[in-house]
């Protein structure tokens, strides 16, 4: 028997539309893959699909561009951090 719960169905629905429409975001630093989203703007506000799962840290490059970023340094090789694989 598992100890899994049946999905709701609007999990579902998201989940079956972030893996149909969703893309894949990357950091901005090491160019590794963060998640699979899909952005929704609703009520003056953003939300990714697909996101929830995922520590990341979001910042403005210009004021209609958002980067993404490992928030965890040990997932995110970078110049600075050689010794991270
Ligand atoms: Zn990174």
């Amino acid at each position: 028997m598992s100890d899994e719960q049946p999905l709701r169905p609007r999990t579902r629905v998201k989940r079956a539309l972030v893996r149909l429409i969703g893309r894949r975001v990357v950091c901005a630093d090491c160019g590794r893959p963060l998640f699979v989203g899909l952005p929704i703007v609703w009520r003056g506000r953003v939300r990714i699909l697909g996101a929830d799962d995922e520590l990341v840290r979001v910042s403005f490059t210009t004021q209609d561009t958002l980067q993404f970023r490992h928030v965890q340094l040990y997932d995110c090789p970078s110049p600075e951090r050689p010794w991270v694989a």
